[in-house]
């Protein structure tokens, strides 16, 4: 596959008020790096409750659907888009499990949190709502253009 390919894969991903407020946004942001994917976008900011209720809504039936929502509209989010092969689901994996007590050790909540209300990063789950989340979160000229050095390397 060549890495012109592989460029247009995109996922949404963000450390939620936990993370940040943890310091815990280089170690997070460095394992996306380190594995090789592009950031093309990157904000802090603080979603308005609204905001968060868009960002979820496919949750709404859910029962923790408001504490989520007040939780991620508490303080400042990073929003970021990563770039790269299989990112998305490989993104996921980074991830780890949804409930940190089921998550590996090895992966970001597996190493970093304890509960699943407080699980500090979320991943777009598939390149539809990758897609959807990308639009709502950024604007299009948030998307930043540019050469990947590791691109030549990495794909
Ligand atoms: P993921 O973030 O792994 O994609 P979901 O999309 O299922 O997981 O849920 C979104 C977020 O809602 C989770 O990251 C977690 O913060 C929260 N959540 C999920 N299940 C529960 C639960 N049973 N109790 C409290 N919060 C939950
Ligand atoms: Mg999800």
């Amino acid at each position: 596959p060549s890495a012109e390919a592989a460029e247009l894969e995109r996922t949404f991903i963000a450390i939620k008020p936990d993370g940040v407020q943890r310091g815990l946004i280089s170690e997070i942001v460095s394992r996306f790096e380190r594995k090789g994917y592009k950031l093309v976008a990157i904000k802090l900011v603080v979603p308005s409750k609204q905001f968060a209720e868009q960002h979820y809504e496919d949750l709404k039936e859910r029962p923790f659907f408001n504490g989520l929502c007040e939780f991620l509209s508490s303080g400042p989010v990073l929003a970021m888009v990563w770039e790269g092969q299989g990112v998305i689901k490989y993104g996921r994996k980074l991830i780890g499990a949804t409930d940190p007590q089921n998550s590996e050790p090895g992966t970001i909540r597996g190493d970093l949190a304890i509960i699943v209300g407080r699980n500090i990063i979320h991943g777009s789950d598939g390149p539809e709502t990758a897609k959807n989340e990308i639009n709502l979160w950024f604007k299009p000229e948030e998307l930043v253009n540019y050469a990947h050095n590791s691109e030549k390397w990495l794909y």
